[in-house]
């Protein structure tokens, strides 16, 4: 067997004892076949971010995201570039001979060529996004105690078409995902703002909301105290603000830990996260060790 992409970094842990490997899936994608180990792993813990830092993310659709220290994170580099890629492809995918059940047409070998080609363009597209968000959630799990982040109505925003690929493209429900795990594997925690909280169109310096904010206005403009700030980061500035708010004492106001969201029930829903086992030493690692045959 020989695999396409390095896995020293488990073969390490399998030599060392500090890994087992419990199963293995195998799964054709995008003209590869990927083997994902699920292995349960002793890990060292990892230093912890520092308690008191505090950042707020608005993930974005230009960017990938804004901080509210200002920073931008731009898209994964290529990326537009391998999407412009993934159109051309599948423009010419449907000009060709495909399979037609109705009257028994079986695909030409243009065809056949071509959706090869589709799919592992689409595969390049997931990978360099899956890549940009690791990068990001690692670093802010590494360097801030505590991460805010939205709560986005994402089925509701998928109902505008015009957005609907961005956000399927941004990978918002992975992003918090993996920043709920990798926080409490830096000992800090990931708090999501109530889906209603006007990140958007709260002014980050007076604390006045406006009543609309076209999704056009890419700057934010206070009428009452003047500031001009770029739309996102106001927004990543609000988030930021609300951890002092559930730090404070009196219960959460507008941001819940994303770990303890209450069910109509009252209880409260168990972590599905995988690597946040409850003893903090041993957890099985969500399959990142994903490597290609
Ligand atoms: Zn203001």
């Amino acid at each position: 067997m020989k695999l396409h992409e390095s896995s020293r970094k488990l073969a390490r842990r399998l030599e060392a004892g500090t890994a087992r490997i419990m199963s293995a899936t195998l799964r054709r994608d995008g003209g590869r076949w990927h083997v994902a180990f699920t292995v349960q792993v002793e890990r060292r813990d990892r230093a912890p971010a520092p308690p008191g830092s505090v950042v707020g993310v608005d993930v974005g659709i230009t960017h990938l995201a804004v901080l509210s220290t200002g920073e931008v994170i731009p898209n994964p580099r290529h990326l537009s570039k391998t999407q412009n890629r993934l159109r051309r492809l599948g423009r010419a995918l449907s000009r060709k001979t495909g399979p037609d059940r109705r009257s028994g047409q079986r695909p030409s070998q243009r065809w056949q060529r071509a959706a090869a080609r589709l799919g592992r363009a689409h595969a390049r597209v997931s990978n360099l996004r899956r890549d940009g968000l690791h990068k990001l959630t690692t670093r802010l799990a590494a360097m801030h105690g505590t991460v805010v982040v939205e709560d986005l109505n994402v089925a509701g925003m998928l109902a505008n078409r015009r957005l609907a690929r961005h956000i399927a493209d941004a990978g918002f429900a992975e992003f918090r995902r993996q920043l709920a795990y990798k926080t409490a594997w830096n000992g800090g925690r990931l708090l999501v703002a109530d889906r209603w909280y006007p990140s958007s169109k709260t002014c980050s310096g007076c604390g006045a909301v406006k009543t609309k904010l076209a999704l056009s206005e890419r700057t934010y403009t206070c009428q009452a105290c003047g500031l001009i700030l770029d739309r996102d980061a106001n927004a990543a500035r609000n988030l930021a603000a609300l951890a002092a708010k559930t730090t404070a004492g009196s219960g959460p106001v507008a941001a819940r830990g994303a770990d303890h969201k209450t069910r109509p029930s009252g209880q409260v829903a168990k972590k599905r996260e995988p690597g946040t086992a409850p003893a903090g030493k041993t957890g099985t690692v969500p399959p990142q060790g994903q490597d290609c045959l």
